[in-house]
């Protein structure tokens, strides 16, 4: 759950202060009229993306870029405002996608352009878009020489706007003379344009520490910002992920003996080697077999043998110490030799990859500098809810009401009205009662034009305060506001001919269980709260108790109705009213929802009841009104 200490076989940790401090440094080397697009594709390079782009846009970020419509979609549905460019070419039917998610397509082919304008004419919109042009790399965008001829085109498409026009380096961080290449060519197309877009951009992170596209107004920032230094200088960058895993047995392998599949590793001594439960569906690449180091505090210490599905092995000779719990760092900060573009250095691999497939198992915890932020869940396909913390189920509730309805307002009135009135103040702990038994008697009174009213309530119920309300005002609007206190369990609306004093109305008897409640009247802004308290009641707190509640009041004759409110979910309703012997013709409409919606109703000589079986649920609001 949120803001606990890792306690998972593995975990990722990420680092936003050192996110922070990567892109200080890149933005110090960037020229003083040049804005950043951070790049966030592929899950922000496995950090999260949209952490990552929280922190980025806080840092001066003016757009961010994801590899496919649905990386933009989904930091959209996290509440990502930013603009967001999608990188790599989109297919016609990602284009409701696009749109409805005001996403930014990346464009190189008229087709495309001229699927997009129409569609956008359709919703009667203005499309952004940015051109893609290929100068070199050879792989997506249309080729620099013939690339006005496209531009002019799209260009003519009235719902399409370009915003920018971009182009890719194919070798930023070890070819000068083909980046410079690269760069001339683009630069001289965004010279031969008449109208220049708002956003020009050729440049990776390394591109910007090697000094190129420094014409360009918009640099796109990825893997120096999340602190792997591919640039083979010696950047002042810190790693943002680091990967760590518990150390699960401790054990020893007699000299000659070998471990793990294959036989890849033999003892030359006997040794005493470790299993860290992850392997390379962990991400934790099978090349690193035998050919790899994990840091135990300052010490590294060698992988051993074949790197499994689910284990590695690595050998404790140099670090006698180690026991089993101890927190062993695979990648990421601590140690140079197992920064990332290390480790993929040693079989060759990239270390794009290593960041995008590490962790794969692992939850990811949020970290600025020293403190933990929040933890964000394991990545499965399939649902488990208690990987998320109570606010973010709300939200899924939420919004899985409304897309079961296809209706975001009806989602939010069911999500609001009908379930939050299920829940206590905690809003965690449903309140419910049980055995709702509630009778009501008229009878005859010295009082012209009222009855005597007494009534006698008593449900089960878990005690949710040491002290509770009863409330009794001569309108709604008053009593309304007790509806929605949790600690009001009884509430009278009188006649405003009375004077709001204990003539008209009084609480005559108040128990919990067998102790017989203290009351104190309150006279508070047009309502009478009746406070009923006992010094026993804390201690049955969070117990189910039994209430009882009786009062003795006055009601018109005139009225003709009295009705019962059933104001909380309840189990087992039984309401009786019972009347003086001039009254005839008593009729009662129950109007009960739930799933019990036909309770039984039952006359008999001066009384007519209402009620359901006892396991029955009754959902609020449900009520009786009777008529005389
Ligand atoms: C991924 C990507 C980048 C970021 O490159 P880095 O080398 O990580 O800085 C920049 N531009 C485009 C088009 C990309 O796809």
């Amino acid at each position: 759950m949120t803001n606990s200490t890792p306690m998972e076989r593995s975990w990722v940790e990420i680092n936003l202060a050192a996110l922070q401090h990567n892109l200080d440094f890149l933005k110090s080397k960037m020229q003083a009229h040049q804005h950043f697009l951070m790049i966030v594709k592929a899950d922000g390079y496995g950090h999260g993306a949209y952490e990552i782009s929280r922190i980025a846009l806080e840092a001066g970020a003016v757009y961010l870029g994801v590899a496919n419509p649905e990386e933009g979609k989904l930091l959209r549905i996290q509440g990502c405002k930013a603009p967001i460019l999608v990188l790599s070419p989109s297919l016609e039917q990602e284009i409701d996608t696009i749109i409805a998610y005001e996403l930014c397509p990346t464009v190189s082919t008229l087709s495309f352009a001229k699927a997009l304008n129409k569609a956008a004419q359709n919703q009667a919109i203005r499309q952004q878009i940015h051109l893609k042009v290929d100068t070199g790399m050879h792989r997506s965008g249309e080729a620099w020489s013939s690339f006005l001829k496209l531009y002019k085109a799209i260009a003519g498409l009235s719902q399409l706007h370009i915003e920018g026009i971009f182009s890719h380096f194919a070798a930023a961080e070890n070819n000068r003379e083909f980046s410079k290449l690269q760069e001339e060519r683009f630069q001289a197309l965004i010279n031969s344009l008449d109208n220049k877009p708002k956003y020009y951009h050729i440049s990776n992170s390394n591109a910007v520490v090697n000094g190129f596209g420094s014409t360009c107004n918009l640099v796109r920032l990825g893997i120096l910002a999340y602190g792997i230094d591919t640039s083979g200088q010696d950047l002042p960058l810190k790693p943002v992920m680091t990967f760590k895993a518990i150390l699960s047995q401790v054990k020893s392998i007699a000299k000659g003996e070998s471990i793990g599949y294959n036989r890849s590793w033999i003892a030359e001594t006997d040794t005493r080697y470790g299993i860290l439960p992850i392997g390379y569906a962990d991400g934790y690449d099978f090349l690193l077999g035998n050919n790899s180091q994990v840091a135990l505090h300052r010490k590294l210490l060698a992988v051993l043998g074949r790197i499994s599905m689910d284990m590695i092995t690595i050998d404790l000779g140099n670090a006698p110490a180690a026991k089993v719990g101890d927190v062993l760092t695979l990648l990421g900060a601590g140690n140079e030799a197992i920064r990332a573009e290390n480790i993929a250095a040693r079989y060759d691999g990239s270390p794009y990859e290593l960041l995008c497939q590490i962790g794969r198992r692992a939850k990811r915890y949020y970290y600025m500098g020293d403190k933990l932020l929040h933890s964000a869940p394991l990545s499965r396909r399939d649902f488990v809810p208690d990987d998320f913390s109570d606010s973010k189920l709300n939200q899924i509730i939420e919004a899985a009401i409304a897309q079961r309805l296809q209706s975001t307002e009806i989602g939010e009135l069911i999500y609001r009205e009908i379930l939050r009135s299920f829940f206590y103040n905690k809003d965690k702990d449903i309140h419910y009662r049980h055995g709702f038994r509630h009778e009501i008697t008229l009878a005859e009174s010295l009082a012209t034009g009222y009855y005597k009213a007494t009534t006698t309530l008593s449900f089960e119920k878990i005690l949710g305060n040491d002290y509770f309300i009863v409330a009794c005002a001569s309108s709604d609007e008053v009593l309304n506001r007790y509806f929605k206190r949790h600690d009001v369990e009884y509430r009278w609306l009188m006649d405003n001919a009375f004077e709001l004093d204990p003539d008209s109305f009084s609480v005559s008897l108040v128990m919990v269980d067998e102790l017989v409640l203290h009351t104190e009247l309150k006279h508070i802004n047009g309502c009478m709260e009746i406070k009923c308290t006992h010094p026993q009641l804390m201690e049955r707190v969070g117990h189910k108790v039994k209430f009882t509640i009786n009062t003795h009041t006055l009601y018109p004759n005139h009225s003709h109705q009295l009705s019962v409110f059933i104001t909380e979910l309840t189990q087992g309703v039984d309401i009786g009213f019972h009347y003086p012997d001039n009254l005839d013709k008593i009729e009662c409409v129950p109007v009960f929802s739930g799933q019990e919606k036909y309770p039984v109703i039952e006359k008999s000589e001066g009384a007519i009841r209402v009620h359901t079986k006892p396991e029955q649920w009754v959902f609020p609001i449900s009520g009786v009104v009777f008529s005389y």
